[in-house]
C-alpha cells in the first residue's frame, strides 16, 4: 500500500538531520511518497506564517509527518503567534495529536554519556506515554484575579485548573496499553492520587481500561516517587503513562538519563494513528549548517513512524538494528564522541546507517 509522508525539516539543523532520515526511509524498498514543505521560521520567511495553509494541508493529507525542528533566536522578537514554535502547537491542535510517545533508550555503547553509573542505565529501554492536549496546561478557568474573601482577601492570585474528561483518559490509556502489549507488557500509571481528585479519577479509569488488556500488568505510582525511581532504578520500568504536566517533567528527566539528546526520537499520535515524528531536541542554531549534528534521533523517529503510523514493525526493527550496528562500529558524531571512537559528520553517519541496512 502506498503512503504519503510529509517531510517538514524546519529550521537550524532541521534540514541536515531530516535529509539523513529521508535517505534511510527511501532505501527500504517501501512504496512511500515523501513530500517536503517549509515550517517554522523557514515558512515565516516565505509565507509570513510558521504554519502556512499549504503546509498544514500537506500534513493533514499524509499518513505521517517527519518533522525536523523549529526555532531560532532571531525570531524571539516576533509576536507570539508568529514564532516558529507555534507551528508544532498548531499541528498538534489541527491533527488532534493527543498521545506523545518518548522512548528513553541508552545503548550500552553510550553508557558513559549518562550522568548515572553505567550499571544503573546501560541498556535502559523505557517508553513514556504522555497525554498531550489536556490537563492543567489547557484547563479553564485560568488567569490572575483579585480575591474577595478568605485569608488572602484583597490580594491578587494566579490560578489554573486541572481536569481530565473520561474520554481523554480512556484514549491515552488505550495507546499506553497497546504500546506495553508490544513490549514487555508492564505499564506503570503515574499520578498524584493521594492529593488530586483529577488523579484519583485518572487512576480509576486506568484500572477500568486494564480489564481489556489482561496480558499487560498495570501498576500505579505517585509522581514524586516516580521521579525518584527514574534515577534510582530506571530499568525497573517498561512503559509509563501519565498526564500532560507530570509527563512533561518525567519525560525530560528520562531523556537526561541517557545523556545524549541527539539520540532520542519521539512520536505524537492521534486517534487514527496518524502521527508527527520528531527528534526530542531543538533546532540547535549553534551548530546549524556545519554538518556535525547527530541525525540518529531523527532516523530513529523515522523508525517510530514506520512502527506506529505505517504498521511496518519489521522495517522499524531494521532501522533500529542498523543504528545499533553503527554504534558498535564505534562511529560517533561530535555530541556522543569519546576517546577511542571515530568521529563522523552528519552525512557520514547517514551513510553508515544506510550501509548497515544492507
Ligand atoms: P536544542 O535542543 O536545540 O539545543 C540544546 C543543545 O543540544 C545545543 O548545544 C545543541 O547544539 C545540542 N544539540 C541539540 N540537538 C543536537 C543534535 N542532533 N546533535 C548534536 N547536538 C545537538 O535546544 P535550545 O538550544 O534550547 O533551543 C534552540 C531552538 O530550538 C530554540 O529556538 C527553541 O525554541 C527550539 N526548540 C525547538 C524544539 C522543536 O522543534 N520541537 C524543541 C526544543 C527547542
Amino acid at each position: 500500500m502506498s503512503h504519503k509522508i510529509a517531510v517538514l525539516p524546519g529550521d537550524g539543523i532541521g534540514h541536515e538531520i531530516t535529509e539523513q532520515a529521508v535517505r534511510v526511509l527511501s532505501a527500504l524498498g517501501l512504496d512511500l511518497t515523501l513530500e517536503q514543505a517549509p515550517v517554522g521560521g523557514a515558512a515565516y520567511e516565505i509565507h509570513g506564517h510558521p504554519l502556512p495553509p499549504s503546509t498544514l494541508e500537506l500534513a493533514r493529507s499524509s499518513s505521517a509527518i517527519l518533522f525536523g525542528a523549529v526555532g531560532d533566536w532571531k525570531y524571539d522578537t516576533l509576536a507570539r503567534e508568529l514564532r516558529p514554535e507555534q507551528a508544532i502547537l498548531g499541528l498538534r491542535k489541527a491533527l488532534g495529536l493527543f498521545a506523545n510517545l518518548r522512548p528513553a533508550i541508552l545503548y550500552p555503547q553510550l553508557a558513559n554519556a549518562s550522568s548515572l553509573k553505567p550499571e544503573i542505565v546501560s541498556g535502559l529501554n523505557i517508553l513514556i506515554v504522555r497525554e498531550l492536549t489536556g490537563d492543567i496546561y489547557f484547563g479553564q478557568p485560568r488567569g490572575v484575579r483579585t480575591l474577595e474573601d478568605g485569608p488572602f482577601k484583597g490580594e491578587r492570585q494566579g490560578y489554573d485548573t486541572m481536569h481530565y474528561a473520561e474520554s481523554e483518559v480512556r484514549r491515552i490509556a488505550h495507546v499506553a496499553f497497546q504500546a506495553a502489549a508490544k513490549r514487555n507488557k508492564r505499564l506503570c500509571s503515574v499520578d498524584k492520587a493521594n492529593v488530586l481528585e483529577t488523579s484519583q479519577f485518572w487512576r480509576d479509569i486506568m484500572i477500568d481500561v486494564a480489564r481489556e488488556y489482561p496480558d499487560v500488568e498495570l501498576s500505579h505510582m505517585y509522581v514524586d516517587n516516580a521521579a525518584m525511581q527514574l534515577v534510582r532504578e530506571p530499568k525497573a520500568f517498561d512503559v509509563i503513562v501519565t498526564g500532560n504536566l507530570f509527563g512533561d517533567i518525567l519525560s525530560d528527566e528520562a531523556a537526561m538519563l541517557t545523556g545524549s539528546i541527539g539520540m532520542l526520537p519521539s512520536a505524537s499520535l492521534n486517534a487514527s494513528n496518524q502521527g508527527l515524528y520528531e527528534p526530542s531536541h531543538g533546532s540547535a542554531p549553534d551548530i546549524a549548517g556545519k554538518n556535525i549534528a547527530n541525525p540518529l534521533a531523527t532516523i530513529l523517529s523515522a523508525a517510530m513512524l514506520l512502527r506506529y503510523s505505517l504498521n511496518e514493525s519489521t522495517q522499524a526493527d531494521r532501522i533500529e538494528q542498523a543504528v545499533q550496528r553503527v554504534l558498535e562500529q564505534g562511529l560517533r558524531t561530535a555530541d556522543i564522541y569519546e576517546e577511542g571512537t571515530t568521529r563522523v559528520t552528519t552525512s557520514q553517519m547517514g551513510d553508515a546507517v544506510l550501509n548497515a541496512l544492507k
